[in-house]
């Protein structure tokens, strides 16, 4: 098996101000417990002038302390154009980084430049829901490349049950040179922690080996 549907590496919480206000982190460990994962992973969008992290961090401590369930604190920082995160280091140096692209970079330079940045950026655990731009295609060849330098930077490829991604095409080249996946629900609401059924036809290109 090479993804485990029993983990959700992609949960945010009512920290943002676009998710469910019932989506507090007591109730997605509950309803993770529930339903039988075995690692929860919050990823609140994160950004270098947010404040709340300190309150959030130490409240998912709390409430995750004596559970059988693996409770892992982490942040979802977007891409910058430059290849940075935007996020401070005293954040992701500790805690767990998925790094996606939340604005649309049109030209493909800028983005294969700053997604190649993430991807050689330390700090960084899991690339999100990675897609191309409807501007512009990725080869196959171009893949294979992403693919073996995600290896080489022991990065982590999610695949998103919220959008989909990333491409289904993609997903035998990045297996075959030995990239990691991991799942993510991208939940906002609690129905949605741990459900992957939307990308089960991913999961199953995953595992056909
Ligand atoms: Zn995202
Ligand atoms: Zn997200």
């Amino acid at each position: 098996m090479l993804v485990d549907t029993k983990e959700d590496y992609h949960v945010h919480s009512n920290y943002n101000d676009h998710s469910a206000s019932d989506l507090t982190v007591k109730n997605a460990i509950d309803r993770a417990s529930k339903i039988g994962l075995k690692t929860l992973a919050f990823t609140e969008h994160i950004r270098r002038t947010s404040s709340w992290m300190p309150q959030y961090i130490h409240e998912i401590k709390t409430l995750s302390q004596g559970l059988k369930i693996n409770v892992i604190t982490g942040f979802e920082a977007k891409i910058l154009p430059d290849g940075s995160i935007d996020c401070l280091e005293n954040y992701s140096r500790i805690y767990m980084i998925v790094a996606s692209f939340h604005t649309a970079y049109p030209d493909k330079k800028i983005w294969t430049n700053a997604l190649m940045k993430a991807i050689e950026n330390p700090d960084v655990d899991i690339i999100g829901h990675l897609a191309p731009e409807p501007t512009f295609a990725i080869s196959s060849r171009e893949v294979e490349l992403l693919a073996s330098k995600m290896v080489e930077n022991e990065k982590i490829i999610e695949i998103n049950a919220k959008y989909h991604r990333p491409p289904s095409d993609w997903i035998p080249i990045f297996r075959d040179k030995g990239v990691k996946f991991r799942l993510g629900s991208d939940a906002h609401s609690i129905s949605e922690i741990g459900q992957f059924e939307k990308i089960s036809d991913l999961i199953s290109i995953v595992e056909k080996g």
